[in-house]
């Protein structure tokens, strides 16, 4: 019988993940569909429930569902009860298990971007919803000691950092109203900017202005594209790189729990290109213009620090890195 996965969120169209993780099924003869669900929050639970089927393999959860997914599911894996958010379910008989791929997948970024500098230490985060608290896990367990999260909604960032209270006890994780002069005083004291809000998902639109950036920033957007954010911290002289490298590798992670096979990275970072070449959107809701994947790029310099290496590891494959 051929399985289902389905990708849930709201809104799903044009899912960039879907061409990824179908064609990993078809590469490794696993009979199985992608699909996407575009679920309202007030359908979530039902859709949930749809899962328990022997249909199904599993599913994928997209914005803005990673924190209501958290009491859906039967167990939790460590990363998704430390997280609170989940982006990945797998099935134990018609028992729902909720993971978060999000967590290696943003761990790869990471170590990407910081590259062969010494793991900084101090962090400012964008965003306090599903992606953030993948972010905010993932800095920790690096064993940064200050992380500073901003958001519009200042009681979002404060669950946050109350939901890490045990976990963060050793360090500094503070939540800090979003004023710009605020975040201005704190970006200046960090060396980590990493964007996780949906700001310049749909819109040209930048959370933070590259004015307010001091040079020689490390920054992340987890948007996939190159974002207005990237460009003007590149501008402002930041070592910049977009949320691709994340996406790949958290769809990797999934995909390998789905299946108990390893993913095929080269393929499915592959597909991702054709399909922004196509002019999809991704499964997450980012944008897949022409603007092509950013860096990580030495803003500095003015020129991308990697070289045209191996799909899997995610290196840009030129100056504009384009697809
Ligand atoms: P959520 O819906 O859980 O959170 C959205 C976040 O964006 C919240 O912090 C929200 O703030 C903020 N936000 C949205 N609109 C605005 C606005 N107009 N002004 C200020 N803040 C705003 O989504 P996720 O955390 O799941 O995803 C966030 C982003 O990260 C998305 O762009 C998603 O595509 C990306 N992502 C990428 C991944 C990858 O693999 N590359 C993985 C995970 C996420 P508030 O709480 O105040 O509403």
């Amino acid at each position: 019988m051929t399985k289902r996965v389905v990708l849930i969120g709201h809104p799903v169209a044009h899912s960039l993940s879907g061409a990824m993780q179908q064609a990993a099924f078809d590469d490794q003869g696993i009979d199985a569909t992608y699909e996407l669900w575009d679920r309202p929050p007030i359908g979530l639970a039902d859709a949930v429930n749809e899962l328990r089927s022997d249909d199904f393999l599993g599913a994928n959860v997209t914005i803005p569902h990673k924190e209501r997914m958290v009491p859906l599911v039967d167990r939790l894996t460590e990363d998704a009860h430390i997280t609170g958010a989940v982006n990945t379910i797998t099935k134990e008989g018609k028992r729902l298990i909720g993971h978060n791929t999000d967590v290696p997948g943003f761990r790869v970024a990471l170590d990407k971007l910081v590259g062969k500098q010494k793991m900084p230490r101090l962090a400012v985060v964008l965003g306090a919803g599903g992606g953030a608290r993948a972010v905010v896990h993932g800095l920790i367990v690096e064993g940064f000691q200050r992380i500073i999260v901003f958001n519009r909604h200042l009681h979002r960032a404060e669950a946050l950092v109350k939901h890490f209270g045990r976990s963060a006890a050793h360090m500094e994780l503070r939540a800090m109203p979003w004023h710009e002069s605020i975040i201005e005083a704190e970006l200046a004291k960090t060396k980590v900017l990493i964007n996780a809000t949906s700001i310049g998902l749909t819109s040209d639109e930048t959370p933070v202005a590259g004015e307010l950036m001091p040079p020689e920033l490390l920054v992340l957007d987890l948007i996939y594209n190159r974002t207005r954010f990237l460009r003007e911290a590149e501008a402002a002289g930041a070592t910049v790189l977009d949320g691709e490298l994340m996406l790949l590798h958290q769809g990797a992670a999934a995909f390998t729990l789905w299946t108990g096979k390893p993913a095929p990275l080269e393929l499915m970072q592959k597909k991702l290109h054709e399909a922004r070449a196509g002019g999809l959107r991704s499964a997450e809701g980012e944008p897949a213009g022409d603007n092509g994947s950013a860096g990580p790029t030495d803003g500095a310099a003015g020129a991308t620090d990697g070289t045209a290496g191996p799909a899997a590891e995610g290196e840009p494959s030129g100056a504009a890195a384009s697809d």
